[in-house]
């Protein structure tokens, strides 16, 4: 019976230990969001800045079509204006043609502008994109750090889990499934210690004739409060001699 309870004793913890894993492990891939997420942030900034880069020259490139363009009409219409006779269809035309031609000049200040706006914007982008290349780069490899300690948490958990099967081994079936219906309903803990006359895991006091049998360790028994099995382990000092 010794070997039951020292077996279910150390079940109990690494079973904690392996509670204490799958914790970690949870965490990562929320840990992992947060910096793909932040890697999409920084990405969309330079992304934003090139797509107004794009919309600035289409823009320009749109008037510089409409000045050729009107510069055509008025070149033609101006052509003709040596054949007009009548004076006032002249002014007219003359008045039109002035008017085309300020348009066209208030476009070619506004292409102007729209180059004063791209030459600025390239010379963002010159400082935006090697920042967002290192940030990211940076980002990435904590990415990397948490990769790896995700595949170093699992394959340590894998060991622990082997080690697992060796301490179920040592215990006889009934009492390895009562471990684990306990361990279930009570936050992951099926064994507690018996200390100075109380369960460990509810810290209720334990009827002191229970308590000494639990001190003789020659046979198993459970909390009458918790329902959970209860282990006598002797001072840690001890316990390390005996390792
Ligand atoms: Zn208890």
């Amino acid at each position: 019976m010794k070997d039951t309870i020292a077996a279910l004793w150390g079940l109990q913890k690494l079973d904690l230990e392996i509670i204490e894993f799958d914790k970690r492990l949870g965490e990562l891939p929320c840990k992992k969001q947060i910096l793909l997420e932040k890697i999409r942030e920084i990405e969309e900034q330079g992304k934003k800045k090139k797509e107004e880069l794009i919309s600035i020259e289409d823009e320009k490139n749109k008037l510089e079509k409409e000045i050729e363009e009107e510069a055509n009409k008025i070149k033609t219409v101006e052509s003709r204006l040596g054949f007009i006779r009548n004076p006032k269809e002249y002014q007219e035309v003359r008045k039109k043609v002035e008017l085309a031609k300020k348009a066209n000049k208030l476009r070619e200040d506004e292409v102007l502008k729209k180059m004063e706006q791209i030459e600025a914007i390239n010379r963002e982008l010159e400082t935006l994109i090697p920042k967002i290349e290192e940030e990211t780069k940076k980002i990435y490899e904590n990415l990397k750090i948490y990769e790896e300690e995700e595949l170093k948490l699992k394959d340590d958990r894998d060991i622990l889990l082997s080690r697992r099967e060796v301490y179920i081994s040592k215990i006889p079936d009934d009492i390895y499934k009562k471990y684990e219906t306990i361990r279930a309903k009570s936050r992951g803990i099926g064994v507690s210690q018996a200390k100075n006359e109380s369960c460990e895991g509810c810290f209720m006091n334990l009827p002191p004739q229970l308590y000494n049998l639990i001190l003789k360790g020659d046979n198993l028994y459970n909390c009458p409060y918790c329902q959970r099995f209860l282990v006598y382990i002797p001072e840690p000092e001890e316990e390390t001699q005996e390792e």
